[in-house]
């Protein structure tokens, strides 16, 4: 991998990168994310004919080894990267699944070369679509009480169980699925993580269906589902270690503030138009303005968080503890602006649909509804609490489940 520290080399790469993005990036699709995202993956011909040029550049997974079919770019370089996808209305494709946000990254961790091979380039490719099935209907907060089980079958697993709001597992190739392969253990210490094929007769997925018509996470059933002995991620009964580490990843890909409750246009835009202006050009709401600025200064606090957090780990891809406190403060900077953003809209910030309400009122009100999981999912803020309380600020431990 390139040594990238020096200012002028970041600012070459810059310029490779302009140069290929201008060349390579479809004009049709800019500023058309939307189009990438969603609960499967596009079949949209412009996302799979961009998706197969950034993959084969390696730029879909940008700071993975070359070996694997990656970018082997620094994190420096990375964020050059994105810097220069957002100057041009550009986005990553394969933004569906969890194969390059979560999974991979944990494989890169704690796979074997066999499991290197065989996973990431499907995942670069943007060709495969992961879920991850952690959360049972009682295990949430406290995940190590998972009862899915897997016995040994001789030459490979046999799975039996329940998983539950499992994102996208009705469209997925592939689960990173924490199970009970030890009972006797205590519960931490006697689960594995395995790779499990989701195209076989034993995994059944039921949709569950929100009021708003979508059916974004599953009821996923295990019945004498199969994985051979390689699909083993990391130690037999060291699965909490591993699935632990895939959180991080999770966490350290949720706190960029770019999740729900962020809309098109700056807030003070917004403002101005719903509110109006007093004869200074000031919002004419001294309330609303003093916490729209307080607002502001909190997103850039948080901005310039991840900023430092990104240059002191110096390169250092491993996420530690960190994301914990940036997902909270991403999750408020969120949410925040949703709730500003609806109360400008008075009434009209009430819509789901209809003539009656513009598309950029549709969408606050869809954005502020969406942002409510945030703080939810990746584990609830009052987990990444204990965790900052027990793992950062090293106080006591009054918590089995972080
Ligand atoms: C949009 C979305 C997508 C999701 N996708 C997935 C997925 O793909 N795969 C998957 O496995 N799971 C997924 N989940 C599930 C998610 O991980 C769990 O909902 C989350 O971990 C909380 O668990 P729970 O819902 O069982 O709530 P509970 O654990 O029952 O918690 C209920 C409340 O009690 C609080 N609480 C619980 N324990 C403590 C404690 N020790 N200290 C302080 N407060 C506590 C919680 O913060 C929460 O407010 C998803 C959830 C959402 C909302």
């Amino acid at each position: 991998m390139a040594d990238f520290g020096a200012d002028v080399d970041i600012e070459a790469f810059r310029g490779e990168a302009r140069a290929w993005l201008e060349a390579n990036f479809p004009a049709s699709l800019k500023g058309k994310a939307a189009l990438a995202t969603g609960e499967s993956k596009s079949s949209h011909p412009d996302i799979v004919a961009w998706r197969r040029t950034l993959g084969e550049k390696g730029w879909s997974a940008p700071t993975w080894p070359k070996e694997y079919g990656g970018g082997g770019l620094t994190a420096a370089q990375a964020r050059v990267l994105g810097q220069e996808m957002a100057r041009i209305g550009a986005f990553h494709p394969s933004m569906f699944g969890m194969g390059i946000t979560m999974i991979g990254p944990t494989i890169l961790d704690y796979g074997t070369e066999e499991q290197k091979k065989k996973h990431l380039p499907p995942i670069i490719m943007g060709e495969v679509q992961w879920c991850v099935g952690y959360s049972e209907p009682n295990a949430g907060s406290d995940l190590a009480s998972l009862q899915t089980r897997a016995d040994d079958a001789g030459d490979s697993w046999k799975i039996n169980g329940q998983k539950i709001w499992t994102s996208g597992a009705q469209h997925s190739d592939w689960c990173g699925l924490l199970v009970r392969t030890d009972f006797s253990a205590k519960k931490h210490e006697g689960i594995s993580f395995l790779l499990v094929d989701m195209h076989q007769p034993g995994i059944e997925t039921r949709p569950i269906a929100l009021i708003s018509g979508a059916s974004p996470f599953c009821e996923t059933f295990f019945t004498d589902a199969v994985a051979p002995k390689a699909a083993l991620l990391g130690q037999i009964n060291v699965g909490w270690t591993v699935g632990k580490r895939l959180l991080q990843h999770e966490r350290a890909s949720q706190t960029g503030g770019s999740m729900g409750g962020r809309g098109p246009k700056p807030l003070n835009e917004i403002a101005k138009a719903y509110l109006g202006v007093d004869g200074e050009g000031r919002l004419a709401d001294a309330d609303f303005r003093t916490r729209l600025v307080r607002h502001e200064m909190d997103a850039r606090v948080h901005g310039q968080t991840l900023m430092r957090a990104a240059a002191e780990a110096r390169g250092n891809n491993s996420p530690g503890n960190a994301p914990s406190v940036l997902k909270n403060s991403a999750t408020n900077v969120a949410q925040i602006r949703a709730e500003l953003t609806l109360e400008l809209m008075g009434s009209q910030g009430l819509g789901w649909d209809g003539a009656n309400y513009s598309h950029d009122e549709v969408e606050a009100v869809r954005s502020w509804l969406w942002g409510k999981a945030m703080s939810i999912y990746g584990g609830s803020a009052e987990i990444q609490n204990n965790i900052i309380s027990k793992r950062i600020l090293g106080l006591p431990d009054n918590t089995q489940s972080t």
